[in-house]
């Protein structure tokens, strides 16, 4: 009984509910402006109110919207997400970060991805060379292969021109007309 005087008698009560819809609505992107008009109070008093029962250290940021700010395609926040090196909450339909993580990733932007092959840093989503390199890989595939890959490539070579000599002089021979 207590309670529902509580909750309806002042302006700037709401219920423990309403309190999280509220907090849910913030932390999806809506401003104060639209949540007064969602809640009928005024934006100062909503500003009041998500002082009181979201303070600072709890705010949530969805995903678009920290990517958005950091410059980021959002793509590269699902990768980290989804290799667990950062673990934001998913209560409704959007992923949600705190603060302390959102400050954590463009570190970990910077550090996650390093190209295997020059250690030049790469997004995460790109693959574990950087476009630079794999270009270079395709033009010599030679080059990057092991010192066993290379001799059982040579081995082949052997074998196969052992087996083609009239197409082996008819390459040879293309090749310096
Ligand atoms: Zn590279």
């Amino acid at each position: 009984m207590q309670k529902i005087v509580e909750y309806s008698g002042m302006n700037n009560r709401l219920s423990p509910a309403t309190v999280e819809l509220l907090i849910r609505a913030r932390s999806r992107g809506k401003s104060l402006r639209q949540l007064g008009q969602m809640f009928n109070k005024s934006h100062e008093s909503i500003r009041q109110l998500l002082a009181k029962y979201n303070p600072p250290q709890v705010t949530l940021l969805p995903e678009e919207r920290i990517a958005a700010n950091l410059g980021y395609p959002s793509r590269w926040l699902a990768r980290l997400r989804k290799e667990g090196i950062i673990n934001p909450i998913r209560p409704g339909r959007f992923w949600l970060y705190s603060e302390e993580q959102v400050r954590q990733i463009p570190p970990l932007i910077a550090e996650t991805r390093k190209c295997e092959q020059c250690g030049k840093p790469c997004p995460p989503g790109s693959h574990k060379i950087c476009g630079e390199c794999s270009q270079y890989k395709r033009k010599h595939p030679y080059l990057f292969l092991s010192p066993e890959q290379k001799a059982s490539q040579r081995e082949r070579c052997r074998v196969w021109r052992r087996a083609n000599p009239e197409r082996l002089k008819e390459i040879r021979s293309s090749a310096y007309t």
